[in-house]
């Protein structure tokens, strides 16, 4: 493992805060939310809630998985709160959304995973706002009954982070299984054929080239539509080290060979991640 931190290349540089970004923030605060964008310290924060979107993340703020990416607090879960659904839907009406991202901690300790909250969220989105749904769910630990519920919602997309490449899950991604992964994305599509699947993975791990195409290949044997390609930033000091910093040209041309793999749509750039214009993309997913 690396220990030192390499330097932060020109390329990674975030526009100011603009006016919309305090708006966002006071209606997420007032309905007493939590979001992703703050939780996982997203880098795009400030351009996205400048354009009054945010990703909710529910079931509260604690994990129940060590992943090595990522900075949500782990241990002791809260207790599921029955009205969220019905706050993550008044915050959608409020800033206006059209397409509604929600995401969850890893809820391993509940007998579903979560999956009904998931379920409940998107009927109550849907009711109040009219707006189309994404979702991004942990895996359920592989639990069909639990991914069937929320199937049953009937989101616009689904999305279930890859992540990495097989070989780093051990330490990228400890307590997940990629077949797992693949299984889940492979069982929306035979429960329902049109729903639009969705992974994305991060670069800069220390995955290779040719890891990374088999991956695709993988994808793209089950079917998966979409696809987000982003660089790896260390959350914090005591999160994994990235260990390359992708350039941008590189990106590109892995973005064209997955568009080339047969992907409906490929989003692929040092800063994207898995809700990144996450509207703009299903619209283009939709059309292919
Ligand atoms: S990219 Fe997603 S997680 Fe990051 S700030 Fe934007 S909406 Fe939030």
């Amino acid at each position: 493992m690396t220990t030192t931190r390499l330097r932060l290349p020109k390329w990674l540089k975030r526009p100011l805060p603009q006016a919309g970004m305090q708006y966002t923030s006071d209606v997420i605060a007032d309905l007493k939310l939590e979001t992703v964008c703050e939780s996982a310290k997203c880098p795009n924060r400030t351009e996205c809630w400048s354009a009054k979107t945010a990703t909710f993340m529910v079931l509260g703020n604690v994990c129940t998985r060590p992943c090595g990416f990522c900075s949500v607090p782990r241990g002791k879960t809260e207790v599921v709160q029955l009205d969220e659904p019905g706050r993550v839907a008044e915050a959608a009406a409020r800033l206006g959304l059209k397409y509604v991202v929600i995401t969850s901690v890893t809820r391993d300790d509940l007998p579903d995973g979560g999956a009904n909250h998931f379920y409940e969220c998107i009927l109550a989105v849907r009711e109040r706002t009219g707006a189309q749904v994404e979702v991004l769910t942990p895996d359920f630990k592989g639990n069909r009954a639990a991914i069937s519920r929320v199937i049953e919602a009937r989101p616009d997309v689904f999305n279930h982070n890859t992540e990495t490449v097989p070989r780093l899950y051990h330490r990228v991604r400890r307590n997940a299984e990629y077949q797992r992964t693949l299984n889940l994305l492979a069982q929306i599509k035979e429960e329902a054929p049109d729903m639009l699947t969705k992974t994305g993975l991060m670069l800069g791990l220390g995955e290779t080239r040719d890891e990374l195409l088999e991956v695709l290949a993988d994808l793209r044997a089950v079917n998966c539509d979409m696809l987000t390609l982003g660089q790896y930033l260390q959350p914090t000091p005591d999160m994994l080290p990235v260990e390359r910093y992708v350039p941008p040209e590189e990106f590109d041309e892995l973005g064209e060979l997955a568009r080339g793999l047969g992907f409906s749509m490929v989003a692929s750039g040092p800063f994207v991640r898995s809700s990144y214009h996450a509207g703009e993309m299903a619209h283009v997913a939709g059309q292919a």
